[in-house]
């Protein structure tokens, strides 16, 4: 190993990244995004993934939820559009051609919701996301981890990546653990944390210093997902996906938080200050 597979993300890294908008373009230049996830009282947190895909680009965007969530996210986000996966929660995913699909926001880990993902992950080989309970259903049979398809990015928060591939005494040892699982495994995994570190496959990492505390709340890693959902589906490779996709979360929240202080700043308001974060790249 040496020190050159370690990086900072700065804005010369994210300048290098970030690919502005074509004049000479329309929806299908910039991607399908498929969010699945929601269940009987976690709409929320799908409704908060389909809106920052939404607010990051995505060209079309869909949310396949249950039923139980047709009007909350048809209202919330009027731009998506709405696959039924199930009654209370998901437990049916069918294949759409050439869409990004990320996956995990308020799943939850029933059990006939569990098997659909598994079957669709037995099924399914491009490069997807997958977050939140998507990951606790993985946890549940960890030989499933084999099916992830290969380059696919994984966020979990350090109790998912716990959950995931076991206890580490500290950071030091989940960092040397999340490198060899990502080379092992040939995925991404973004390991969320207050500096949240992007781990290729190839064992590079990349941290991020944007954000703050005011993301320590229930729905921020929901907005994450949209987010690299969206750049996924905007052609970006994996890599940059996750690099762009974490320091845009973090800027965007640093912009919320010097607007309504790190206490009240809402993942909403982290979802609204993207287009900021936007202006500031362009
Ligand atoms: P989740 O736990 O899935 O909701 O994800 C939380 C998200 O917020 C991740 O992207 C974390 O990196 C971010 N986050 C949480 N707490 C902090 C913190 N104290 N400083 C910076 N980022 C944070
Ligand atoms: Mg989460």
């Amino acid at each position: 190993k040496t020190p050159s597979d370690d990086f900072v993300i700065d804005d010369e890294l994210i300048n290098g990244i970030f690919k502005p908008r074509k004049e000479f373009s329309h929806k299908g230049t910039y991607g399908k995004s498929i969010l699945i996830g929601g269940s009987y009282g976690k709409i929320g947190a799908i409704s908060l993934a389909v809106k920052s895909a939404l607010k990051a680009g995505s060209g079309l965007t869909f949310a396949l939820a249950p039923k139980c969530g047709v009007e909350i996210l048809q209202t919330l986000a009027p731009e998506a559009m709405f696959i039924e996966g199930g009654e209370k929660n998901v437990t049916e995913i069918n294949i759409v051609d050439d869409a990004i699909y990320g996956i995990g926001p308020g799943l939850d880990t029933d059990l006939l919701t569990a098997k659909a993902l598994i079957q669709f992950l037995k099924n399914y080989s491009k490069p997807l996301i997958l977050d939140a309970d998507g990951l606790n259903i993985l946890a549940q049979n960890p030989e499933n981890l084999q099916n992830i398809p290969s380059r696919s990015i994984i966020t979990p928060h350090p109790k998912e990546f716990e959950r995931l591939f076991g206890k580490t005494q500290n950071s030091f040892e989940r960092l040397d653990l999340a490198k060899n699982k990502a080379e092992e495994l040939d995925i991404y995994i973004v390991l969320k944390d207050h500096h949240t570190q992007v781990i290729t496959p190839e064992k590079k990492v990349f941290y991020n210093i944007t954000g703050n505390s005011g993301l320590a709340k229930g729905g921020s890693g929901d907005i994450l997902t949209g987010i690299i959902t969206s750049l996924l589906a905007q052609k970006y490779s994996e890599e940059e996906a996750g690099i762009l996709g974490v320091w845009l979360h973090g800027k965007a929240a640093d912009f919320a938080a010097e607007k309504y202080s790190k206490e009240s700043t809402q993942p909403t308001d982290v979802i609204s200050e993207l287009g900021n974060v936007f202006l500031e790249l362009n």
